[in-house]
């Protein structure tokens, strides 16, 4: 049995754990990440994360972050959501502070698909994909038991597919992208549009709204209950794409979004039913992410094992 370290690093949080190859986590700590204060503030909280680990002897590390990532000279070359990064070598600089050898680094919604496909919803799957519905949409693809990551580690943006060239402008420039109608940020755009709602919602934090929604939904609010419906609606048109694209065996939804599940799966696979192939449609299951928070963790830790080639 190898042990190795499963690091997901958050925009907020890092959570990390040290995890067996049985899937089975050992130990584990959260702490604040500071990315807006910086990567060098950053890797200070990563190496109180790692020196906590010291008891465990554990042969890799595999550590997810969210940005885009050149795998092979471990060099985060893009994060928006931590400050001062171009081009950062990464996995030198953790070389550096911390005792560790064998490090292996990967975008966090790559991380979060491989844990799904390991050990959460994805278990049973040969092909999945993940989808992260939280402040914006993010995705992974898993192959064959393999993460495609396109030629530059930039596949998988499925947020930024076009849905509608006539809908709202997204942050990459374009209008109607897969996210601008799917994520935490539509949410609060669409609630904003909405008279009755935009009460309920004064005075909440934005980072609050979509909860709030859920929970009026909950309630019975016919209000809530349609922003959800035209969230699966929308979710459902650009699954449509991406399973007569891949044909995929298996899709997984994760993200805090996900917890409104009961109120967007009907319109979104009625959406699904009306629009995709029959045959990749048929072939196609859903489901709600099983891991929560650790899916993220996992999939650093399947990355590591896969490293050792513990794993065929
Ligand atoms: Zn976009």
């Amino acid at each position: 049995m190898k042990n190795v370290i499963g690091i997901d690093i958050g925009g907020t949080n890092i959570r990390a754990a040290v995890v067996n190859s049985d899937g089975e986590i050992l130990s584990r700590t959260k702490v604040k990440s500071n990315a807006r204060d910086g990567i060098k503030s950053l890797l200070k909280n990563l190496e109180e994360v790692i020196s906590g680990f010291s008891d465990f002897h554990a042969d890799c590390t595999g550590i997810g972050i969210p940005g885009i990532i050149d795998q092979k000279n471990g060099v985060l070359t893009q994060a928006p959501n931590i400050t001062g990064v171009k081009n950062f070598p990464l996995t030198k600089e953790i070389k550096q502070i911390t005792s560790l050898k064998n490090i292996i680094v990967e975008n966090d919604a790559n991380a979060a698909a491989l844990g799904e496909f390991w050990m959460g919803s994805g278990s049973e799957s040969s092909s999945l994909l993940m989808l992260t519905l939280g402040t914006g949409l993010g995705g992974g693809i898993v192959l064959k038991g393999e993460l495609w990551r396109g030629e530059d580690g930039m596949a998988g943006e499925i947020g930024h597919i076009i849905i509608d060239p006539s809908g709202p402008l997204c942050n990459c420039g374009n209008n109607g992208c897969f996210e601008s109608f799917v994520s935490a940020e539509a949410v609060r755009r669409v609630v904003g549009n909405n008279n009755e709602l935009i009460d309920y919602t004064s005075g909440i934090h934005p980072d609050d709204i979509p909860e709030k929604i859920m929970q009026l939904a909950k309630e019975g609010n016919a209000e809530a209950v349609k922003i959800w419906d035209e969230i699966g609606r929308n979710l459902g048109i650009g699954i449509t794409s991406l399973v007569n694209l891949l044909n995929v065996d298996s899709i997984v939804i994760g993200g805090g979004l996900s917890n409104a599940w009961e109120f967007f799966e009907n319109s979104m696979l009625g959406e699904i039913k009306k629009r995709a192939l029959a045959g990749p449609r048929e072939r196609l299951t859903i489901y709600p992410a099983g891991l929560g928070d650790d899916a993220g963790i996992l999939g650093c830790a399947y990355l590591a094992l896969k490293e050792l080639k513990v794993f065929n």
